[in-house]
């Protein structure tokens, strides 16, 4: 919008406030346009107190029914009232006929703040299909959206429904395995899981093995837990077997471990987990080694923009590239 439209639009809505405050008669479309006006403003119950007085009014046509029912949907959804949400924005939907996008992508909202998710499923699948947007990779990752939303609200057996859903989908994604991580109950499937991700999530996969080592050893079952470590092909998961042998005290067999360990490997992390139990063993001149190649893998690192992945030597904090400020991260591949 232009500065001149908006200093216009302004005025006018100056006007109408003025007309509302001296309770002169407005008609539906400046009552409708006085409400959507003061939620712009961030008046969210002022914005509704307007709107639902108009839906006493009589005799409105069926298109203006349907506008009043989308203005009142948006005015309930940032009350956070999300069923009324819901109500309003399904009955704009009917009348339009999915064709008002803002209609739709309020409804699909409205479902997913409020925990429907099976509705914002359908309703995103029917979306997909009518832009000719739709892949079975797309829907996965969107279930996935879903499955996430009910761990974090501690409904398990909702989210392993949503999980085995984005599986018959696509079954090859490798953020499921990490979910059913979450979701599963037994540790050693839990483990069996995170063996599977490993590789492409290190951080995140030591993080949880560390939380799961306590649930192991709660359960009397540390030596299951060793027992799985070592027999995993995984790097990352033999060098937490290490660290727990080191732990023990069996220093030998640790030792034994990490002299078969490919210490060629480039890879940041794992040397940087390598760096601390090889130096607990004084194998010094491994240690010299490692040391050597984390520096030079530190010097190689790069920055770059999340915006628009531009890559930058240096950090700055603000993107050349695409003017944006405070985008530029550190680039780390494992
Ligand atoms: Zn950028």
């Amino acid at each position: 919008m232009s500065f001149f439209s908006f200093f216009k639009k302004r005025k006018a809505f100056e006007k109408l406030v003025g007309k509302f405050k001296k309770g002169r008669e407005l008609k539906f479309e400046e009552y409708l346009k006085l409400g959507n006006y003061y939620r712009e403003q961030g008046l969210y119950s002022k914005a509704l107190r307007i709107h639902k007085s108009l839906e006493l009014k009589k005799g409105l046509s069926d298109e203006e029914k349907a506008r009043l029912n989308k203005s009142l949907g948006f005015d309930y959804f940032y009350l956070y009232q999300y069923r009324s949400a819901i109500k309003h924005f399904e009955k704009a939907d009917d009348f339009f006929r999915g064709e008002d996008e803002e209609v739709r992508s309020g409804l699909l909202k409205a479902y997913e703040f409020s925990g429907d998710w099976d509705s914002a499923i359908e309703l995103k699948k029917e979306i997909f299909i009518i832009n000719k947007e739709y892949s079975d990779e797309k829907m996965a990752h969107y279930i996935l959206i879903a499955a996430e939303d009910m761990i974090k609200r501690g409904n398990r057996k909702k989210a392993k429904k949503y999980l085995k859903e984005a599986m018959k989908l696509k079954n090859n994604l490798d953020e499921i395995f990490l979910y059913m991580a979450d979701v599963e109950e037994n540790p050693f499937k839990k483990m069996e899981y995170l063996e599977k991700i490993a590789d492409k999530y290190p951080l995140v996969v030591y993080k949880k093995i560390q939380d799961l080592k306590m649930e192991f050893f709660e359960k009397g079952k540390m030596e299951e837990l060793l027992g799985f470590l070592e027999n995993s092909e995984n790097m990352y998961f033999k060098l937490i077997y290490v660290s727990l042998l080191l732990q023990k005290g069996e220093c030998e067999k640790a030792r034994e471990i990490l002299e078969s360990f490919p210490i060629e490997n480039e890879n940041l992390f794992l040397n940087l987990m390598l760096l601390p139990l090889i130096l607990e063993l004084d194998m010094s001149e491994s240690a010299k080694q490692i040391s050597y190649k984390i520096e030079k893998k530190l010097k190689e690192l790069e920055f770059v923009c999340t915006g628009c992945k531009k890559e930058y030597v240096n950090f700055r904090l603000r993107c050349e590239n695409c003017g944006e400020v405070n985008k530029v991260r550190l680039n780390i591949n494992f």
